[in-house]
């Protein structure tokens, strides 16, 4: 069949093997003994020794074997490697859960002004006014997009909001002298919340979901005790449906004496449409990284901030920005704080982006961020549903999970070869096997900032992939450097070398 083609570049053309494969030679094999980037005039001030400026014991025996490189070894070796992966810029990237909308530059420029960049976190709160007022803008605008009260921007990631959070609730419990020692969870809830809710000391216990994959009512009614701290859901849900029964979880909840934490994971579905505060919710992060537009993958960055109801600000992580008059400055003194949950102000990089990104949309404009991003992938459902079953329904919000089970019931094609084989086409792969509720899940989130092109292009190709050969789809993707890894074994036993 003809490929059909993204308007984006196409990763790992066949032109490409050569520069993959130099990509892939690590500097240290390209080192030439006596080679340099630069070479300088001769020093015309004194020297000093190394020897005479440090201590003995901060001396190495042997300078580090450094790899010897030309300035456009370098400037190849990285410049190559960053083209051996798909990312926003490059790719449509329909990873559903992760927001891989596009990275406005805007923000990139302004983060990196020297009044922003240059800062360091040692200087005197009255040299930091401006970056303070910033901070304490953002913690009012997410107390206001959530309708919660407070804010802690210190969390450096989801989950780690997620984490501090449960910190916050266990010690809002122990004030109140109540052991809850359980948080409870859908079965659709993403990894993090039970994890979380074991690294904070509680035992994860998981709710059940109907069939449509809301919370099954029943099933938490019959876990719901005096032992019972925290209730996390995600809504809109992992499969992208929002669940309306939210104001009734939440009375049934709060009745046990529990509180609700809202993963708010997926915000780009509701932003200035409903607000967590207002169903129920007495707790949430925000992940700005996916929700206001952040650079992310990789691993890195991101940030978590928090937002609590009333009752439990005394107890969020110290330093908080506040103001007084004009002056802003940062509060340590909170004696039921629970103390610091990371180094200095949280990850200032990306909750300066987020700022940057809610000032750009102001109020009207996220409304209308969260209606396209529904809108899309409602375009999207509805252009692949006569292929894929979507067992959830066909309307989603921001995203939805299709099944590709009968594929693999008629061809014996799965949703991994489908992810692999979209590679070849220049479409970065939906999310699959998650949310692990759906068999064969392909979970997939276009986000706002897609065109109708794209779209088209992307459900095109994925119907037209289901119609190729099984061979040749079990053994995709073919045009990228390396095929298909053993993924745990790449994580655990990563080769470094380069040598195979
Ligand atoms: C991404 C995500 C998280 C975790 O957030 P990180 O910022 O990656 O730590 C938690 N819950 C849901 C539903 C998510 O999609």
């Amino acid at each position: 069949m003809q490929p059909v083609y993204s308007s984006t570049a196409i990763h790992g053309q066949k032109g490409d093997s050569m520069r993959n494969t130099q990509a892939t030679q690590p500097l240290f094999k390209l080192s030439k003994p006596g080679r340099r980037a630069a070479r300088m005039p001769a020093c015309d001030v004194p020297t000093m020794p190394v020897e005479k400026l440090l201590p003995p014991e901060a001396l190495a025996a042997e300078p580090p074997a450094l790899p010897e490189l030309a300035e456009p070894d370098v400037v190849r070796h990285f410049t190559n490697l960053s083209t051996l992966n798909m990312s926003v810029d490059t790719h449509f990237y329909p990873l559903g859960s992760c927001t891989m909308k596009y990275n406005p530059k805007r923000n990139e420029r302004l983060v990196s002004l020297p009044g922003m960049a240059d800062l360091h976190p040692y200087q005197p709160d009255d040299t930091l006014q401006g970056l303070l007022r910033l901070l304490w803008e953002l913690q009012e605008m997410l107390a206001e997009i959530g309708g919660l009260k407070a804010v802690s921007l210190q969390p450096a990631a989801g989950a780690h909001g997620e984490l501090t959070a449960l910190l916050v609730a266990r010690a809002y419990f122990r004030h109140l002298r109540q052991p809850r020692t359980r948080v409870l969870a859908p079965d659709s809830a993403h990894g993090t919340n039970p994890a979380s809710a074991a690294v904070a000391g509680f035992e994860s216990v998981t709710v059940k979901s109907t069939p449509r994959g809301f919370v099954d009512l029943e099933d938490l009614q019959s876990k719901l005790d005096d032992r019972v701290a925290v209730f996390m859901i995600t809504n809109p849900n992992t499969l992208g449906m929002f669940d309306q029964q939210i104001r009734h979880i939440a009375d049934m909840v709060h009745a046990a004496g529990g509180l609700i934490y809202l993963d708010g994971a997926n915000m780009n579905a509701i932003l200035g449409i409903s607000r967590p505060g207002d169903f129920g919710a007495d707790m949430m992060h925000y992940n700005p990284h996916k929700t206001f537009s952040g650079p992310h993958g990789g691993g890195g960055p991101g940030a978590g901030p928090i937002a609590v109801r009333e009752m439990l600000e005394p107890y969020l992580p110290v330093p908080v920005v506040v103001h007084e008059g004009e002056r802003f400055g940062l509060e340590y003194d909170r004696p039921h704080s629970i103390g610091r949950v990371r180094s200095f102000f949280g990850n200032v990089g990306v909750l300066v982006r987020a700022y940057c990104y809610l000032r750009t949309h102001g109020p009207e404009g996220l409304r209308r961020v969260s209606e396209n991003a529904v809108l899309n992938a409602n375009y999207l459902l509805s252009r692949l549903k006569h292929r894929f079953d979507v067992p959830q329904g066909d309307r989603c919000m921001h995203e939805f999970v299709a099944s590709a089970a009968r594929l693999k019931a008629e061809r014996g094609v799965s949703a991994m070869d489908l992810a692999k084989r979209l590679l070849d086409y220049g479409f970065h792969a939906p999310t699959v096997y998650f949310p692990p509720i759906v068999r064969e899940a392909m979970m997939i989130e276009p986000t706002e900032t897609e065109s109708l092109e794209t779209l088209n292009a992307f459900a095109e190709t994925l119907l037209a992939i289901t119609d190729e050969s099984p061979d040749l789809l079990r053994s995709a993707p073919h045009s990228t450097c390396i095929s298909r890894p053993d993924e745990v074994q790449a994580a655990r036993k990563p080769v470094l070398t380069g040598g195979a």
